[in-house]
């Protein structure tokens, strides 16, 4: 499903942020990569939907290369993957569900979507979206208005409404308490077991790690250093 080859990314500057990555994750995995800052977790997430190039070798999704494809199969291979971060990048002032429908934006190339105006069939797949991550009586608030685990759910949901084989989910919860924490992690989890969604998930610590994933992959210094099942994976990580 998803695979690197030889993987290495520079940094115009000359930091190595991959060095020599090859690894296989398959459809449908939970996978944590723990490491602490700047081991390269984020400059590996955001290799796998070409947020940024890669200096040398090369990634497969679904056996397609991402690293050679342009225009229009880069769009459509973008289009299953769907993107989380830590400070959830919303559209403060829009609304929750128009947050969720912008994961929709490019379905449908027309002028309706460009002005706000979404097919009835998008609105209610953005509604089933919000009630998977328990939030759907947001729906018409504005997105500055929720927590910040309401909007992380918010921008889970958005993930969901591209419909996504594959979700990246870039530090998740780093800025959130730990009740928030354990909700955004059980939605995730239960996102990857109730749709087999391929998952990948960065976190900074081993130990929630461990009570999630069912493979951890430790990294340091651009490289992994563990990778398999979760009993196995170090304290040291
Ligand atoms: P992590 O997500 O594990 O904290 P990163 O992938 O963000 O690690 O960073 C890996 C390495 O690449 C670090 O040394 C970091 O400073 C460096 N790095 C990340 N982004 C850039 C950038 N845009 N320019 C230069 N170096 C970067
Ligand atoms: P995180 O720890 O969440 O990965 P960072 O604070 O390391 O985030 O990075 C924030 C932003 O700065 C990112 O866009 C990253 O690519 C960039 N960045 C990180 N390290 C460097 C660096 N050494 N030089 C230039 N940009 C960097």
């Amino acid at each position: 499903m998803i695979e690197f080859k030889h993987v290495s990314k520079v940094y115009p500057n000359g930091t190595v942020g991959l060095d020599n990555i090859n690894l296989t994750i398959q459809k449908g995995e939970f996978v944590v990569i723990v490491g602490l800052s700047g081991a390269g977790k984020s400059t590996l997430l955001r290799s796998i939907n070409r947020l940024h190039d890669i200096t040398e070798g090369e990634i497969l999704i679904d056996g397609k290369s991402i690293t050679a494809a342009k225009g229009q199969e880069l769009r459509h291979i973008r289009r299953d993957i769907g993107m989380i971060f830590q400070n959830f990048n919303l559209v403060k002032r829009s609304t929750v569900v128009r947050n969720v429908l912008s994961g929709r934006v490019g379905y449908h190339s027309t002028m309706r979507t460009l002005l706000g105006l979404f097919p009835k069939e998008d609105v209610e797949l953005a509604m089933r979206a919000l009630e998977r991550v328990n939030i759907r009586e947001k729906a018409y608030e504005r997105a500055d208005r929720l927590s910040g685990g309401q909007q992380q759910r918010v921008s889970i949901a958005r993930a969901l409404a591209q419909e996504p084989k594959i979700i990246l989910a870039d530090e998740p919860v780093a800025s959130l308490d730990p009740l928030t924490t354990k909700q955004v992690m059980d939605d995730l989890k239960r996102i990857n077991q109730d749709l087999g969604i391929t998952t990948v998930v960065n976190l900074h610590f081993v130990d929630l790690a461990r009570e999630y994933a069912t493979r951890i992959i430790g990294m340091r210094t651009g490289k992994v250093v563990f990778d398999g099942p979760v009993e196995a994976a170090a304290d040291e990580i």
